[in-house]
């Protein structure tokens, strides 16, 4: 066995949200903990993201009058997976999600309210997003970092996991990290928790896992490059649900930033490069990609002023304001031939839309307008494209989020969460839940940091 340098009780890996809320939940418990992160300035996917968490049963929400249970959430994933979301995972996220946000605001003090902006949707049945007002990733990303800093986690930068060591029953020993300057450090520990991400970064491991995306365009944190899966599995441990991904279908042209949900809910519709929609937009918030995908080029995401006022909260709204990303027209002709679409194709899209929330019918594409209008008067429109944003399968977990073997036996000291762990999204796309990437980082990651913590001080 090799030696160590020094040794700590619990190591994390990755600086993301589910590696600083697993720090925080160990260090919470009374362990000594090192957080390892590969990049010199923290950020992850996490640092990418709107920032938005899903959880039930929180004290915000009660605050803002919505009575919500573990219950709902865990029929809420179930129903959208048509089942095949692993149970156990299924029921610790429905269950912990909720205390995990209130642990996060009442003991961290983090800011994190419910965002009544987000209206329920895309299979979610009430108001379960939380987010930290007017900020998103980056923000949340330091802001973890600076608590990290205040309860006396170590944190390591620029130092990469290479090489987990464990002994022949499983129990891992302590791992190699490589620094910068080409340098190995040899770091001891109890208990390892590996959240260093998914694989969207790692094309092989897409094209092999989700050959379907094989040729798609990756806006998620280059860093999420399988590590985890892959050494995790070099120790023999399981994965599941590979197939599954968060893919988005408005990422802006070419501005890279993202079209927040809420444009579509609240009413915005997609159409092609020959002015027509082509899918129920308010279906599915990750496979949505698809439709878009098959257009063969960018679409445009058309919405209105009261849309635009009811998202103008959201950071990348702002962003693409300042940037004056969004072309506009007083009504469908002038719009049409500000993005250059035929006319009389996106006058009847809108007619189409706004019959059928007349007629309180489905319009063309089986979309109900219940609780959106289409746009109607000045116009506004931002060109997107289809990306992959973030995997969704990865090791398989238990309840304590221990890492578990191809035959479901857990690894004694080894815990996972966030993108490296296998989540609740079933097997493919259409699985996803919005805010569910944020949900198992945050969940699972105090999960393992609770379970890591009390597996190092046993000894
Ligand atoms: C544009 C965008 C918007 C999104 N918005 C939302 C949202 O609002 N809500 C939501 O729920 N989800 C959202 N997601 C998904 C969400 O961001 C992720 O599911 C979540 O951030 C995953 O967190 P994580 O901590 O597991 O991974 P990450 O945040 O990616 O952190 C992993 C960290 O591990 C580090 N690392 C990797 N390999 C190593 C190694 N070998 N050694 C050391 N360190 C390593 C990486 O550098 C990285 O910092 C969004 C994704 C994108 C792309």
């Amino acid at each position: 066995m090799i030696d160590f340098e020094y040794s700590l009780p619990v190591v994390v890996v990755g600086g993301g949200a589910c590696g600083c809320i697993a720090a925080l939940a160990a260090r919470d418990a009374g362990a000594e903990v090192l957080l390892v992160e590969a990049d010199e300035r923290p950020m992850g996917t996490t640092g990418m993201s709107m920032g938005l968490i899903c959880a039930a049963g929180t004290q915000a929400q009660r605050a803002k009058g919505i009575a919500d249970t573990a219950q709902s959430l865990y029929d809420d994933i179930m129903a959208k997976t048509k089942g095949l979301a692993d149970p156990g995972i299924a029921r610790l996220l429905a269950d912990e999600s909720g205390p995990t946000l209130d642990w996060m605001t009442q003991r961290l003090g983090l800011p994190w309210e419910l965002d009544l902006g987000f209206k329920p949707a895309y299979g979610l049945s009430t108001y379960r997003m939380h987010g930290w007002h007017g900020h998103a990733g980056q923000d949340m990303v330091d802001l973890l970092h600076q608590r990290l800093d205040d309860e006396g986690v170590m944190v390591m930068l620029g130092a990469r996991l290479q090489e987990i060591h464990a002994d022949s029953d499983g129990t891992v020993r302590g791992i190699t990290l490589a620094r910068r300057d080409g340098s190995l450090e040899h770091v001891g520990c109890e208990a390892l928790i590996l959240a260093s991400g998914g694989f969207a970064g790692n094309h092989a491991m897409v094209a092999q896992h989700i050959p379907v995306m094989a040729q798609a365009r990756n806006n998620g944190h280059e860093g999420n490059d399988g590590t985890a899966v892959r050494l995790g599995q070099r120790l023999g441990a399981g994965v599941g649900d590979m197939g599954a991904y968060q893919g988005y279908a408005m990422l802006t042209d070419p501005q890279g930033i993202s079209v927040v949900p809420g444009v579509i809910v609240d009413g915005g519709i997609l159409v092609n490069a020959q002015g027509e929609r082509f899918c129920d937009e308010s279906e599915d918030i990750a496979g949505m990609v698809h439709p878009v995908m098959a257009q063969g080029g960018p679409c445009w995401v058309i919405y209105d002023e009261r849309i635009a006022a009811a998202q103008a909260y959201t950071p990348d709204m702002q962003a693409l304001a300042s940037l004056n990303a969004a072309r506009r027209g007083e009504d469908a002709s002038a719009l049409a031939t500000a993005i250059d679409v035929p006319g009389e194709a996106l006058a009847e899209a809108l007619a189409d839309a706004a019959h059928a929330k007349a007629s309180g019918q489905p319009d063309r594409m089986g979309r109900r307008w219940d609780d959106a209008s289409p746009p109607q008067g000045p116009l506004l429109a931002l060109k997107v494209v289809g990306a992959i944003y973030h995997t969704q399968g990865g090791l398989l977990i238990d309840g304590a989020a221990r890492v578990l073997r191809e035959d479901g036996t857990p690894f004694p000291n080894l815990f996972a969460g966030g993108g490296a762990a296998r989540s609740v999204s079933g097997p493919a796309h259409w699985g996803y839940l919005p805010a569910m990437g944020l949900c198992t980082a945050v969940t699972l990651g105090r999960r393992a940091g609770l379970s890591a913590a009390q597996r190092a001080m046993q000894g």
